[in-house]
């Protein structure tokens, strides 16, 4: 392996470094996104459910209502045939005091069950927006859920894509190489390696020395960036244009 196909190696595990760097942090971001997605529909499905516990609420209160209003107008009803028997003027006034207040109790159990239908109808409507948000939001999610799950295939797809061509971009470097590689990606940001365009260090952005850079083109050396200690090469050496046909 020549010291050129070593830098040309070094260039391309650099390039699919950065690459795997930038699927990992889109790759991360996913469970979060996926959280949130699912989070929204558990919102929206718990306001609808409480709705439905307020309807349930407003209909168990409305039973008992009438049920009691039922036996209060039964026991009316039997009170008002039993003032015909009534001998005595002061027991005939004791139960006619008894059936007024029982009229009484009825008029404010209907109050109560119109009250009650009246927030009926208003639960009935917001329960109904609830379901309608609900149904929306689960067939947003769905189909942005449907491409989280494309999303994270394609990633790993590109993950094992990247895994598999930077272990054979690695078996070109030898192992020294490859271990000054990571030692310097670990200390510069991910960057290790930095192409020379022109006489500036695109790691640094600060120009070499002429004599380094005449060294740079024979792509005969690992050479470093006196600047920020990246290994740094001349892209037009290691990739020299092709021959142009004559
Ligand atoms: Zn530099």
């Amino acid at each position: 392996m020549s010291l050129r196909d070593k830098l040309k190696a070094l260039e391309e595990l650099q390039q699919i470094d950065l690459e795997a760097g930038g699927l990992a942090a889109e790759a991360a971001a996913l469970p979060e996104k996926r959280a949130r997605l699912e989070a929204g529909v558990v919102a929206a499905r718990k306001a609808y459910e409480g709705h439905k516990a307020r309807l349930d609420g407003n209909e168990r209160e409305k039973r008992g209502a009438e049920q009691m209003l039922a036996l209060e107008r039964d026991k009316v009803k039997k009170w008002e045939g039993r003032l015909g028997e009534i001998k005595t003027p002061r027991e005939y006034a004791a139960l006619s005091r008894e059936i007024d207040i029982a009229k009484k109790t009825n008029d404010t159990q209907n109050e109560t069950l119109k009250a009650l239908a009246l927030q009926a109808l208003e639960i009935r409507q917001a329960l109904d927006a609830a379901a309608d948000a609900l149904s929306e939001q689960e067939m947003a999610v769905e189909t942005e859920l449907k491409a989280l799950t494309a999303k994270e295939q394609e990633c790993q797809k590109r993950q094992a894509e990247l895994a598999a061509r930077r272990a054979d971009a690695a078996r070109r470097v030898d192992p020294g190489l490859l271990a000054r590689y990571e030692g310097i990606k670990k200390r510069r940001a991910g960057v290790a390696v930095a192409a020379v365009v022109g006489q500036t260090c695109r790691g640094c952005n600060r120009n070499i020395p002429p004599q380094l850079f005449i060294v740079l083109q024979r792509a005969e050396s690992i050479e470093t960036c006196p600047n920020c200690n990246r290994i740094i090469y001349s892209s037009d050496a290691v990739n020299p244009p092709a021959p142009s046909p004559a």
